[in-house]
C-alpha cells in the first residue's frame, strides 16, 4: 500500500478564507484595479500571445520590462510563477537535503514551509520584542551554527519594519559562504520623501555571489492574480536558477500582461503614491482610535498593530464582513480604498464603545 511520506505529517493544506467579505484587508494586495483596457490589449496582442505554443522559458519580454523599470541587467533576472515559486526553486534547487536554513521570526511562513518540504533543517532566530533585526546577532548565529542560507523579508511581513541596507550589507559581507535571500516584496513602499528607494539590495546583486533579491508583482503592482515574481542575482546564480526551475513556469498571458504593466513607469509610480498615502491614512486613523498599545512604524502597505484584544477585535470585524489578519498579540491590517477604510474604522469605533 502506498504511504504518504512521514514528513507530510507536519503540514496542513493552506486554508483560504471562505465566504463573502465586503472588505478584504488581510492579504496585503493592492486595492487598485489596473486599467481594464491596458490589460485586455496585452492579452489580445495575438502576435505575442500564441496560446497553442509554449511560453518563452526565460520570459524575456517581461524580464526586460522589469529590468528596465528597476535599472538592473536583464541577464540577472529570473521570472517566476509568483515569488512563492521562486522560494521553492531556491530551496529545492540551490540547497541540499539537510542544509541549514535560518529564518528570523516572525516572518513570512513560506520560507520554512518550502525548507521543510525539501527536507532542509530550519533554524528560527526570534526577533526581539521591538521586532527590529539585529544584524550583528544574525551574523553571530550564522557563524555559530554554520548556516547555509538565510531567508528574510525586507521590509518584513508581518512586522512592517525594515532593516537598513547597511545592516543587510554587514550580513552579506560577514557571511560569504551563506546564501542570503532578501525578499523585497514590499520594498516599493519603503521610499524616502523624494520617492527613491534607498534600502533596496537590487543594485548590489551584481557585486555578490551569495545574494538573491526577490520581488513580486502581487503587492505594489496590483497583479496578485496573474502570479508573477522575480529573482535577481549575479549571472552565476541566475544561470543556476534557470537550470533548476521548471522550463515553462510563467504562462504566456502572465508574461504579456506583466510586460505591458511594468512598461508603464508612470502608472507604476502613481499607484505606489496612492498606496502609500492610504497606508498613511490608515496608520493615522488607527493611531487616533487609541485602542492599540503600539503601531509599528510601517515601511509597507499594511499596519502591524499590537493589542491584547487581537482575537476579539478580529472576530468582531470578521462578523461584519471585514477580513484582517490575526496574530497572537497583533492585527495586521492592509491599506484599502477610502471606503473600505471608513467601514473598518467605523467598526473599530463601535468595538471600542462596546468596551466602555
Ligand atoms: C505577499 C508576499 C510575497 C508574494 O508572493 P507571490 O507569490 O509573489 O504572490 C512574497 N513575500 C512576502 C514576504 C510576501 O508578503
Amino acid at each position: 500500500m502506498y504511504k504518504l511520506p512521514a514528513k507530510l505529517e507536519k503540514f496542513t493544506p493552506y486554508e483560504p478564507l471562505t465566504g463573502e467579505y465586503a472588505v478584504r484587508l488581510d492579504v496585503n494586495e493592492s486595492f487598485l484595479e489596473l486599467p481594464t483596457e491596458q490589460v485586455i490589449r496585452a492579452v489580445l496582442d495575438i502576435d505575442k500571445v500564441k496560446l497553442n505554443r509554449y511560453p518563452d522559458p526565460y520570459a524575456c519580454q517581461v524580464v526586460n520590462a522589469f529590468a528596465d523599470l528597476f535599472g538592473c541587467d536583464p541577464r540577472c533576472v529570473t521570472a517566476g510563477n509568483g515569488s512563492d515559486e521562486l522560494i521553492g526553486v531556491i530551496t529545492a534547487g540551490l540547497l541540499e537535503k539537510g542544509d541549514k536554513v535560518l529564518t528570523l521570526s516572525p516572518d513570512f511562513t513560506m520560507y520554512s514551509f518550502y525548507a521543510e518540504l525539501y527536507e532542509l533543517q530550519v533554524h528560527e532566530l526570534p526577533k526581539g520584542d521591538d521586532f527590529i533585526v539585529n544584524a550583528g546577532k544574525v551574523v553571530a548565529y550564522i557563524k555559530e551554527n554554520d548556516i547555509d542560507c538565510l531567508m528574510f523579508s525586507n521590509p518584513c511581513n508581518p512586522t512592517s519594519l525594515g532593516l537598513e541596507m547597511s545592516g543587510v550589507l554587514h550580513i552579506l559581507r560577514s557571511c560569504p559562504d551563506t546564501l542570503i535571500v532578501v525578499d523585497e516584496a514590499y520594498m516599493d513602499f519603503w521610499t524616502n520623501p523624494q520617492g527613491h528607494e534607498t534600502e533596496s539590495m537590487l543594485p548590489e546583486t551584481a557585486n555578490h555571489d551569495n545574494l538573491i533579491v526577490l520581488r513580486t508583482c502581487s503587492k505594489s503592482v496590483a497583479l496578485a492574480g496573474i502570479r508573477l515574481g522575480f529573482a535577481v542575482a549575479n549571472e552565476h546564480i541566475t544561470r543556476a536558477l534557470r537550470t533548476v526551475k521548471s522550463p515553462f513556469n510563467v504562462n504566456a498571458i502572465t508574461q504579456s500582461i506583466g510586460a505591458a504593466i511594468l512598461s508603464d513607469k508612470v502608472g507604476y509610480k502613481q499607484a505606489i503614491t496612492v498606496l502609500k498615502e492610504n497606508t498613511h491614512v490608515l496608520y493615522t486613523a488607527l493611531n487616533e482610535l487609541a485602542i492599540f498599545e503600539e503601531l509599528c512604524d510601517t515601511k509597507t502597505n499594511f499596519v502591524f498593530a499590537k493589542t491584547v484584544h487581537a482575537n476579539e477585535i478580529y472576530e468582531h470585524l470578521f462578523k461584519k464582513g471585514i477580513a484582517v489578519r490575526c496574530f497572537p498579540s497583533h492585527l495586521r491590517i492592509c491599506a484599502g480604498s477610502s471606503d473600505d477604510m471608513n467601514i473598518l474604522i467605523k467598526e473599530l469605533k463601535l468595538w471600542k464603545k462596546s468596551k466602555t
